[in-house]
């Protein structure tokens, strides 16, 4: 599903994903020393470009490493990189890591030059038997770090729990520290109770979510209250509805939770009006 499309962007241009190459010496493979975007895009329009260019602005703020580019030239990197791959709706990957030093020194040297990479694949909307059915996930305690405000491409925590999840028969995993929820492994997490709708606030413990912004516009759109607060674990395991929400994947019910119905196992009445709405915000704001 995420297939890379033909057409990548290395340090500025456009060329064939099979021939872009970096050194081996690249901090971002030796030490998962960057920071990465997904970015989606609908009809070729990317939804909320600035809102990742900002996010992308404060994790490399984060690691002190040095923006290569404006705000100018990285939306007209990304309009180049679209046009490239023939438009229409993808996800755009987009990664700066600090760049090869000389060797392999934890401390970075002072002269870096910042590696670029994008690519894209296809972005397919939800499949309806998902729509219909929902998905699955399992409570796994968060082994990730303490700066997962950061959305670092060292990732290896999330791997991990993915597989572990899907080891379990779930699509994805939900993370608690301790009796809290912290967030999906690549994820923002809803719930709802008798009508209200929470999710937790940002925090060092979670990625500051573009979709968890989008679906709180959503939210606004259709009148529903959200409240922002820590969530027990034990309002998780007891919600009505749980929905997961995240660039690749929009807003999805989950309707199974460790192995047992969310609800009533169906997605649920206010996600769909979620849904519905969701599709029409992408419609006037990227469609
Ligand atoms: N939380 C984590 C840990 C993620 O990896 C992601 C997306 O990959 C999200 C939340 C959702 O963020 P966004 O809505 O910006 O895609």
């Amino acid at each position: 599903m995420t297939d890379a499309l033909p057409k990548s962007l290395l340090n500025g241009a456009i060329v064939p994903v099979v021939d872009a190459r970096i050194s081996p010496l690249d901090r971002g493979f030796l030490f998962g020393d960057g920071i990465y975007e997904v970015v989606p895009v609908y009809a070729g329009k990317p939804l909320r470009p600035d809102a990742h260019f900002d996010r992308l602005q404060d994790g490399l703020t984060a690691l002190e490493i040095a923006n290569p580019y404006s705000r100018t030239r990285w939306a007209a990197l990304l309009r180049e990189l679209i046009a490239a791959n023939g438009g229409g709706d993808m996800g755009v990957y987009l990664e700066v890591s600090r760049g090869a030093g000389k060797g392999r020194d934890f401390l970075p040297e002072s002269d870096m030059q910042p590696t670029v990479f994008g690519f894209c694949f296809r972005l397919a909307p939800p499949r309806p038997e998902l729509l219909a059915r929902g998905i699955s996930a399992a409570t796994l305690e968060d082994i990730r770090w303490q700066r997962c405000d950061i959305k670092s491409v060292a990732l290896v925590g999330p791997v991990m729990l993915k597989i572990e999840a899907k080891r379990l028969g779930a699509d994805e995993a939900i993370l608690v520290r301790g009796e809290r929820l912290a967030e999906g492994s690549s994820s923002a997490v809803f719930v709802v109770k008798d009508g209200r709708i929470a999710t937790p606030p940002a925090s060092h413990e979670r990625l500051p979510s573009i979709t968890r912004g989008v679906v709180g516009d959503v939210l606004d759109a259709l009148g529903l209250p959200l409240d922002v607060r820590e969530v027990g674990r034990d309002e998780l395991l007891t919600a009505d509805e749980i929905w997961i929400a995240s660039s690749t994947r929009e807003a999805l019910p989950v309707t199974v939770l460790d192995g047992k119905a969310v609800g009533q196992g169906r997605p649920g009445s206010i996600w769909r009006r979620v849904f519905e709405e969701f599709q029409a915000l992408k419609q006037r704001e990227a469609g």
